[in-house]
């Protein structure tokens, strides 16, 4: 059995304390959050156990899972790290590029096995396309969802674009050559909205937009290549590929279109979705990670890329607004309540 801490158990860490009771390898042996409201709720739901000391904890446990506001991510992943454990990150891993250089060569130095919480990896959307051939020449990607002052203290990049930034990065295999962005800051001092352009050096183009600030959710991704459109519908979870139907694919809905080449059969084909609980996928497939001695599907070097990316596109918008307050600057800690 695998002992696991949990450092922060607001909105997310709560989610994540019920998936791991479900995960058969691990036991839970306590808890760490500054926070007494949120602590006396998890010691009386959960009976489990408030560590009143970090260090404790970590010496107490093989994963260390951090589920705390960003700013707090690197100290803890710095002393869990130090002391051999393997963790488990929430998304954003870092606040700075400093820092998630830093959890890289420390990952690597101590041995262990990191894994980002970038869940959407893990939706079944997504996953139902894991034997499908994805090779996108241009992507569309729209991220909303409604106000929620959890999460700002980072720009809406690292609070929801990060999501899309990774799973672009893990279709796309090729370098950047270009990047254009915009972004405004409406209800907070850091953008709450912004659209960038990512062009590949393969010749790929992704445009994304997120919004914290909308009236409705949406989580969409469209790619187009050069013989099939493929949505995924990370919200409402459903996966759709239209292509050109070769003589040797199955046998799925299809039609006729008549052009000036002849005549063109269009299939429409919807994966099986299966059911399933994105965080508790992401949190067994760590688990087994550390088991098999595996790289984990979301490893510290993922998580570093994507934030790369990230602070590469808040910097262009900030080049464009100087007036924006620089999102990535770490806030003050947080100090123990009594
Ligand atoms: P939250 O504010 O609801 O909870 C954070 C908790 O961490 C609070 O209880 C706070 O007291 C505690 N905390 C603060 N400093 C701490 C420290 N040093 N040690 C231990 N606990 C500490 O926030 P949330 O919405 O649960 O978000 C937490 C993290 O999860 C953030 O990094 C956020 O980006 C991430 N998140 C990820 C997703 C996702 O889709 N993967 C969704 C939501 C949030």
């Amino acid at each position: 059995m695998l002992k696991v801490g949990v450092f922060g158990v607001g909105h997310l860490g709560k989610y994540h304390l019920n998936n791991w009771k479900e995960i058969p390898e691990v036991s839970l042996v306590g808890f760490f959050d500054p926070n007494n409201d949120n602590a006396k709720e998890v010691e009386k739901i959960y009976g489990l156990k408030r560590f009143m000391d970090e260090e404790a904890l970590i010496a107490a446990c093989d994963i260390i899972d951090i589920v705390t506001p960003t700013q707090h991510h690197f100290p803890v992943c710095e002393m869990a790290i130090k002391m051999g454990k393997n963790v488990f990150v929430e998304k954003p891993m870092a606040n700075t590029i400093e820092e998630g250089k830093a959890i890289v060569n420390m990952v690597k130095e101590a041995n262990v096995k990191l894994q980002v919480g970038h869940v959407e990896r893990f939706n079944p959307a997504y996953t139902a396309l894991k034997n499908a051939s994805l090779n996108p020449l241009f992507i569309e990607v729209h991220r909303l969802a409604q106000f929620n002052p959890r999460g700002t203290e980072v720009s809406v990049i690292f609070d929801l674009m990060i999501h899309d930034i990774d799973i672009i990065l893990s279709i796309v295999k090729s370098d950047i050559k270009n990047m254009s962005a915009s972004g405004v800051a409406v209800l907070t001092d850091t953008p709450d909205i912004a659209n960038v352009r990512i062009e590949f050096n393969n010749g790929c183009v992704a445009n994304l937009t997120s919004s914290r600030i909308s009236m409705k959710k949406m989580r969409k991704i469209r790619l187009f290549q050069k013989d099939a459109y493929i949505g995924i519908d990370f919200l409402e979870k459903n996966t759709e590929i239209i292509k050109l139907k070769k003589p040797e694919d199955a046998d799925t809905f299809s039609f006729d279109i008549e052009t000036h080449q002849g005549t063109k059969t269009i299939s429409i084909e919807n994966p099986v979705i299966e059911d399933g609980n994105a965080i508790k996928a992401e949190l067994s497939s760590f688990v087994h990670a550390i088991i098999n001695n595996e790289t984990p599907v979301v490893s510290e070097i993922d998580g570093f890329l994507a934030m790369e990316v990230a602070h590469q596109i808040l910097e262009k918008i900030s080049k464009s607004s100087p007036t924006l307050k620089d999102s990535t600057e770490a806030n003050e800690p947080m100090p123990l309540e009594d």
